[in-house]
């Protein structure tokens, strides 16, 4: 959208609503516009850093350094997490911290523009859900809503920050726990997804804990003297048969399920060691803290039936999401005056190859956008969790969805990465940094939207709950996850980092033609 029609869309939609002024706002997504290439060329080079949840350490490094040379202050390490970060500017006024996640999935590999399933490297982590946009999309924003504050003397304060290790619920609470909200006046999350919007209240994704039961037992020859053993496997198994009955007489609305991590050698040796990792999820506070105590009762009643030992790690934690009404009213005044990317044929045909190839329902990128989502409008929840929670219930936040990614494909799959390196992803950042930076300027020049932001933070959103998460002091950030596949695949995963020097995308770099069509049909 040009400025001229920017203008005149905010100024005729956003009346009312505490605002900053058209005219900045325009200015902010001029800034935005122009950070088109650099903005590419970040999300096209953390894509072919794929690195899963605290691994993300060229990653980290990378957006870090472009934060510091743009004349942010970077503390790195924060929290006692290794690839987190703070990057903080400014003088005054409000504190606005913004964030979005950098981590991959393990497993997930794939060529970007290709709309069938081809991995890059078998078996390596990939951005199978399109994290690699989110920061850099952050960063374009938080240098445009700077330099704008620059520009006309606006006091205020930025705080860009990583969700590390999101996929694995792994970091939020502990950075909430260790302080780095401690002062933040509100907070913008994004997060990618094919329509372009906002919301409040309980968004419907549920509280969740990660915790892994390690069983401890004795080993001894299972053939010639079984009976000197204690099988650390039998109690993983009778936890989990346990925990299958148990599940008739749960919450209707809870959802858990497990994977045996670690289920012992060979049979022949008894395993004196096993472990099971648990996902228990439900929508309040109080009723994922019951599941997790029914799990530890359950858990050590599989030892004591099997003669072993049993100890826990909570590796993640992830409260209910709560948006902030009034922030998010002030981001969809945006979203709209911003409006959709102005989608190319080539755009769509792609978008609808891989929904053809993958045997998807077929839908166009969307040139509308998505409904404010409100409690009203909302259909029920979603089933799955976003540890931003965490960060719900400390600082007023909001998240928004950027269109970058394709309608109905699957996240936490292959065909979630494919137009993750393409135009379809970069267009959907751009739209998706103007939206956040105007809002920014929103937060800084309208005293009332912030007073808003805190009253219905206080006065409604706590009325409902109390931030209870289940992570107790002795808890840590898991951040020794992954590390052993890290060391074993970056070295395959190190030929395909884009060189962004010697190519204008990634796509470039791959030889890869846009738009790829081929939908595997012939073969
Ligand atoms: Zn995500």
């Amino acid at each position: 959208m040009g400025i001229a029609a920017l203008l005149s869309t905010a100024l005729t939609s956003g009346a009312a609503h505490a605002a900053a002024p058209a005219a900045l706002k325009a200015e902010a997504a001029a800034d935005v516009d122009a950070q088109t290439k650099n903005l590419q060329v970040m999300i096209d080079k953390v894509f072919s850093f794929a690195e899963p949840g605290f691994q993300e350490v060229r990653t980290s490094a990378y957006l870090a350094d472009i934060l510091e040379k743009n004349g942010f202050t970077v503390t790195r390490g924060v929290a006692g997490i290794p690839t987190a970060f703070t990057a903080t500017w400014g003088e005054g006024g409000p504190l606005i911290a913004m964030g979005s996640d950098i981590d991959g999935l393990l497993g997930v590999s794939q060529t970007p523009g290709v709309a069938t399933i081809k991995p890059m490297v078998p078996s390596a982590p990939g951005h199978g859900e399109g994290h690699n946009s989110g920061l850099p999309m952050m960063i374009a924003a938080a240098i445009a809503a700077k330099q704008v504050m620059i520009a006309h003397k606006i006091p205020g304060r930025l705080m860009i920050w990583p969700g590390v290790a999101e996929e694995l619920l792994g970091t939020k609470a502990f950075y909430v726990r260790e302080g780095m909200f401690k002062g933040v006046d509100a907070n913008i999350f994004a997060h990618v997804n094919s329509g372009f919007g906002t919301g409040y209240g309980d968004l419907g994704l549920n509280g969740m804990v990660s915790v892994e039961y390690t069983f401890h037992g004795k080993t001894a020859h299972a053939a010639a003297m079984p009976w000197d053993g204690r099988s650390a496997l039998d109690g993983v198994e009778l936890m989990d048969v346990a925990w299958n009955f148990r599940r008739e007489h749960l919450p209707l609305s809870q959802r858990s399920h497990y994977v045996i991590s670690n289920g012992g050698g060979q049979p022949n040796v008894v395993p004196d060691t096993a472990s099971v990792w648990y996902y228990f999820r439900d929508s309040n506070f109080a009723a994922v803290r019951n599941l997790y105590e029914t799990g530890n009762q359950i858990a050590q009643g599989a030892a004591m039936q099997t003669g072993t030992t049993v100890t826990r790690q909570v590796l993640g934690y992830a409260a209910p999401n709560f948006g902030n009404k009034p922030i998010a009213e002030a981001a969809y005044a945006n979203i709209k005056a911003v409006g959709m990317p102005k989608w190319s044929a080539d755009d769509q045909a792609f978008a609808s190859a891989i929904q053809k190839a993958n045997g998807f329902k077929p839908a166009p990128l969307p040139t509308e956008i998505t409904p404010l989502s409100t409690p009203e409008t909302r259909k029920g929840g979603m089933g799955a969790s976003d540890d931003i929670g965490d960060v719900m219930w400390t600082v007023p936040t909001i998240t928004i969805g950027y269109p970058s990614n394709v309608p109905n494909v699957i996240f936490h799959h292959a065909t979630a990465a494919m137009a993750m390196a393409t135009p379809i992803a970069h267009k959907g950042a751009v739209v998706g940094a103007k939206a956040a930076a105007m809002t920014v300027l929103d937060l800084m020049t309208t005293p009332k939207l912030l007073a808003d932001a805190k009253d219905y933070f206080q006065n409604v959103q706590l009325k409902t709950q109390t931030y209870d998460p289940v992570i107790v002091a002795s808890d840590k950030p898991a951040i020794h996850r992954n590390e052993t596949t890290m060391a074993q695949l970056r070295p395959f995963m190190e030929k395909f980092y884009y060189d962004s020097d010697k190519y204008p995308t990634y796509l470039d770099q791959l030889g890869i033609k846009y738009p790829n069509l081929d939908t595997g049909a012939a073969k």
